[in-house]
C-alpha cells in the first residue's frame, strides 16, 4: 500500500465517519424534537422541527371533582353480621300470598310496620337473568326482620319478593325472563300496551310478546288486584342491569321524578337513566303513574349478579323517608 493510497483511504474513512455522525445526530434530534411538534399537528413535516415550535403548552387543568351526592339522610349502619334469616322464617302473619302463577307458584309479599301509608317494592318482574333482584328482596326482608324499628311509624312496607317465580325457576338466564306464556310481564300492563314493539335498542334475546291484551297475564292481574287493595303511596320495581333509575309516567309524572331524584341522591345508579332508544311499552311503573297516580320508579342493579346491598339499604331508607 503506497503513502498516497493510504492518505486516500484515511480521507475516505473520515468522510464516512462524518456522514455517520451527521446521520446519528440528525436521527437523535428528530426522535427527541419531532414527537412534540407532531403531537400538536399530525401533518408536521421534518422541516418544521427546525423552526421554533409555534405550539404553546396546554394550560394544566384542575380536575373538576365528581359531583358529591348530598344525602338528606344519615345512612343506617351496615349490618354486621349480615341478615340472618330467610324469608320463610318470617312469621306467617307478615307473609301474604297474593296469588299464584300459571305454574302454580306462590307470589309472596312480606309486610313490615303498622303505619297508614303503604309503600311497595316489587322484585323479580323479569325473573331469569334478573334473579339478583329476588336475592336483594330476600336480603331486605331478612334485614327488616332483624330491624323492624327501621320502618317509620307512619308507614307499612310491602316487599313482593318475586313477581315471576316461574321465570326465576326456569333459568337464571335469558330463558327465565318471561312467564309460562312467553310474555314479558313488564310489557303486559294495561297502559300504553302493545303486543309487539320495535326491537331497536332493547335487550331481546328470545321470542317474547306483550301478551294477548293489556293485563292478560295472571301474574299481572294478581298484582293489579293487590295494588288496588293496599293503594301504595309509592312503588319501586327492581331490575338488572346497569341502565339506572327510570321514573314512571308517560308523559312525565312529577311525583315519580321527585322519587327518582331522592333515590339518585343516595345511590350511584345513573340518573337520568341511560337511553338506549328502546321503546318501553305496557310497563308497571307507567301503568302505576298514569292509571293509579302512584309515584313509581324502576331501579336497575349494577349487574346480573350482585345485590348492591349497602347501596340499596340507603335506597330503602330514602324510599321510606320520601313523601309526595
Ligand atoms: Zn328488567
Amino acid at each position: 500500500m503506497t503513502g498516497k493510497r493510504l492518505n486516500g483511504l484515511m480521507a475516505g474513512i473520515w468522510i464516512a465517519n462524518l456522514t455517520v455522525c451527521l446521520l446519528v445526530g440528525g436521527l437523535f434530534y428528530w426522535f427527541n424534537a419531532a414527537p412534540a411538534a407532531q403531537a400538536d399537528s399530525p401533518n408536521a413535516s421534518l422541516v418544521s422541527v427546525n423552526k421554533k415550535p409555534t405550539w404553546t403548552p396546554k394550560p394544566s387543568i384542575t380536575p373538576v371533582p365528581p359531583p358529591t351526592r348530598r344525602p338528606t339522610i344519615t345512612p343506617w349502619p351496615t349490618p354486621s353480621p349480615g341478615p340472618s334469616v330467610t324469608p320463610m322464617a318470617i312469621p306467617p302473619s307478615n307473609r301474604v300470598v297474593i296469588g299464584h302463577t300459571l305454574e302454580n307458584r306462590s307470589q309472596e309479599v312480606f309486610r313490615f310496620g303498622q303505619g297508614p301509608m303503604n309503600k311497595l317494592i316489587v322484585a323479580g318482574i323479569h325473573g331469569g337473568s334478573e334473579y339478583n333482584t329476588v336475592d336483594l328482596a330476600d336480603q331486605l326482608i331478612a334485614y327488616l326482620n332483624d330491624h323492624p324499628e327501621r320502618i317509620p311509624a307512619d308507614t307499612t312496607l310491602f316487599i313482593l319478593r318475586d313477581l315471576n317465580p316461574d321465570g326465576t325457576a326456569r333459568e337464571h338466564g335469558v330463558d327465565g325472563r318471561v312467564n309460562a306464556h312467553g310474555v314479558d310481564l313488564n310489557r303486559n300492563w294495561p297502559y300504553n300496551w302493545k303486543a309487539d314493539w320495535p326491537r331497536d335498542g332493547c335487550w331481546i334475546w328470545r321470542p317474547v310478546t306483550g301478551g294477548t291484551s293489556g293485563g292478560s297475564e295472571l301474574e299481572v292481574q294478581n298484582l293489579i288486584a293487590y295494588i288496588d287493595r293496599i293503594k301504595p303511596a309509592a312503588l319501586i320495581s327492581y331490575h338488572s342491569a346497569a341502565l339506572g333509575i327510570f321514573p314512571g309516567g308517560k308523559p312525565d309524572f312529577a311525583p315519580s321524578i321527585s322519587l327518582a331524584a331522592a333515590v339518585a341522591e343516595v345511590s350511584d345508579y345513573p340518573y337520568p337513566p341511560l337511553n338506549t332508544g328502546c321503546d318501553y311499552t305496557g310497563n308497571l311503573t307507567d301503568w302505576a303513574a298514569n292509571t293509579r297516580s302512584i309515584p313509581a320508579i324502576d331501579i336497575e342493579l349494577t349487574n346480573h349478579r350482585d345485590t348492591d346491598f349497602d347501596q340499596n339499604l340507603r335506597v330503602l331508607q330514602a324510599f321510606l323517608a320520601w313523601k309526595r
